[in-house]
């Protein structure tokens, strides 16, 4: 008989070159079961989307109630469909005044497709300025304002009037101008190796762009939801963007994204022509259900007001040699070693002590901590231990 391997292998199709291919029989809380019965504990959450640990009953709970109730109905935006309107209601309860209009999609990428069609519409530009190493989706418009060459230029001709400029580089925002639609950054930068705005730069980015009547953008798929230790990583710098974009674990689990505007800027998606964003399934309504408990859990309870401390505990924890740096904010860390080797050597090692971590897309020489945000003091204790038993033994 063909193994479950095998045939993974073999059928579903693969663009990593080399894909762990641990075999899931199942997980909870902050722990992932492999098939042979071996427990991980979770440093990464499937990519900062797990935050309130697996299978919460709560958000597990209301995804059956929706199921049994209904599923896909009608194309977005055309019906009232009870946990969107929940979910978007909720939500902008949790958002500055300029950001009450929500547009729900499929996914992440989506929401930065929508975002850019929105710039364009709205501005009547069609320029776009990214950062370096920003990741922002792979489809073809969010890979145009991608910032790394690498990972894009098997694509080209990609969108034409794009510009990368380098985070935390104050010098470089005179690039933005009069033909600016709108500038995308990701306000703590995930994927480049978890790079944190220094010296009031959002403050400065969103100067330049109110100057020049450009939108600014932030992407909050991997930050948002109270990964940093704030709702939105934004309330760390208290500067609001004119479209947020959400995702990954904007869904409790399930897929979705959002981008979100005013509703003066969002308008003018509806006419001239009508129609300029369409989805199908985006803002499914048991993925809004799933959402909708998320955000209730991450309102009623301490979880992100303890989100802090346990920075502070990773931090205190990873002292060692090969250690250069501990970098990042709340509960999005990224440890840095003197290169990629060094870095898959540790993952291995983890993975073979119980532990799953990660490096990033454009920081292989780091390793991702992105664990569920539940996860315990002890819990943390017992990472940092395996971590560190990990970098003596290579
Ligand atoms: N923006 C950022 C900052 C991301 O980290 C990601 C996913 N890694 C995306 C956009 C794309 O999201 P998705 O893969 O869910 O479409």
């Amino acid at each position: 008989m063909i193994s479950r391997k095998e045939l993974f292998f073999r059928h579903l199709a693969q663009t990593s070159p080399s894909p762990p291919a641990l075999e899931i029989a199942g997980a909870e809380g902050t722990y992932i079961i492999d098939a042979s019965g071996k427990k991980y504990l979770d440093l990464i959450s499937g990519i900062s989307v797990s935050s309130l640990g697996h299978g919460n009953v709560e958000i597990r709970k209301a995804i059956h109630q929706q199921i049994d109730n209904h599923l896909h109905i009608m194309v977005y935006g055309e019906y009232v469909i009870s946990p969107q309107v929940e979910l978007v209601s909720q939500l902008a309860a949790c958002l500055p005044d300029s950001l009450q209009n929500i547009f729900l999609t499929n996914s992440g990428t989506e929401a930065t497709e929508g975002a850019m069609k929105l710039a364009k519409r709205y501005t009547g530009r069609s320029g776009f300025i990214s950062f370096r190493n920003s990741y922002h989706g792979s489809t073809q418009g969010a890979l145009s304002i991608c910032g790394n060459e690498e990972l894009k230029s098997a694509y080209r001709p990609l969108l034409p009037d794009h510009r990368i400029l380098d985070f935390n580089n104050t010098g470089h925002l005179d690039f933005i101008t009069e033909n600016t639609a709108a500038v995308f950054i990701e306000p703590i930068q995930a994927e480049a190796g978890i790079i944190v705005p220094e010296n009031g730069f959002l403050e400065k980015v969103r100067k330049k762009c109110t100057e020049k009547n450009a939108l600014l953008v932030f992407d909050e798929i991997q930050t948002g939801m109270g990964r940093t230790g704030k709702l939105f990583a934004f309330e760390h710098d208290h500067v609001v963007p004119d479209i947020l974009l959400l995702g990954k674990a904007f869904g409790g689990g399930m897929p979705l994204g959002a981008f979100i505007s005013s509703s003066e800027i969002m308008r003018s998606l509806t006419k001239d022509p009508a129609l300029g964003h369409l989805t199908t399934t985006g803002g499914h309504p048991a993925c809004c259900a799933a959402a909708v408990a998320s955000l209730r859990i991450l309102k009623s309870t301490e979880i992100i007001e303890s989100i802090p401390e346990k920075e502070k505990l990773f931090k205190s924890l990873l002292k060692n040699k090969k250690i250069s740096s501990v970098r990042g904010r709340g509960l999005l860390l990224a440890i840095e070693f003197e290169n990629e080797m060094v870095n898959q050597k540790v993952i291995q090692r983890c993975f073979e002590n119980g532990l799953l971590t990660d490096w990033f897309l454009f920081a292989p020489h780091c390793l991702r901590i992105a664990p569920p945000l539940i996860i315990s003091s002890e819990e943390i204790k017992t990472a940092c231990s395996a971590i560190l038993e990990s970098i003596n033994t290579i």
